[in-house]
C-alpha cells in the first residue's frame, strides 16, 4: 500500500478503490455494504472516507445516487445498463431515475414512424432540493 500521505493522492487512491468496489457491485449497493467489501479484501479505509468518495464520484458523473423507501443512500456504476438522470446544475449531483412510461412512449412514437434500431437519451436538469434552499 502506498506511504504516500499527501492529500490529493490518498484521495485518488480512495476514490479509485471506491469506484472499483461499485463496478463489482450487482446492483445499488449503500455505503456500509461497499465498506465492508473494500475491507474484506484488505483496504484500509474508513466509512466517512467511504462516503465522501461516494459523493465526488456522483457529482463526477461516474456514479448515480438513489435513496431507498427506507430513507437510505444506495449507490451505482453509471456504465451499467441503459437508465436515466436527474442532473443539479448547482451541485452536479446525478440522480438515477426510473422512466418506464418514456421506454414505452419512445418505441411507440419510434414504430409510428417506422424506425427501427432506435436509442434515446433522457436526463432532466434542474436544481436538487439542498441547492433549492441555498
Ligand atoms: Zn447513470
Ligand atoms: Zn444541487
Ligand atoms: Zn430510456
Amino acid at each position: 500500500m502506498s506511504k504516500d500521505t499527501t492529500p490529493s493522492r490518498r484521495q485518488t487512491w480512495q476514490k479509485d478503490a471506491v469506484l472499483h468496489a461499485l463496478g463489482k457491485a450487482q446492483g445499488f449497493v449503500s455505503a456500509q455494504q461497499l465498506h465492508r467489501q473494500l475491507t474484506q479484501h484488505g483496504s484500509v479505509i474508513g466509512l466517512a472516507t467511504v462516503y465522501r468518495s461516494l459523493n465526488t464520484l456522483v457529482t463526477d458523473g461516474l456514479a448515480d445516487w438513489l435513496v431507498s423507501k427506507e430513507g437510505e443512500s444506495l449507490f451505482r456504476d453509471c456504465s451499467h445498463d441503459h437508465h436515466h438522470h436527474l442532473i443539479c446544475n448547482g451541485c452536479g449531483i446525478t440522480v438515477e431515475i426510473e422512466a418506464k412510461q418514456a421506454e414505452a412512449w419512445a418505441n411507440k412514437v419510434a414504430k409510428d414512424n417506422g424506425f427501427s434500431d432506435v436509442s434515446h437519451t433522457i436526463d432532466i436538469f434542474g436544481l436538487c432540493k439542498k441547492c433549492t434552499n441555498k
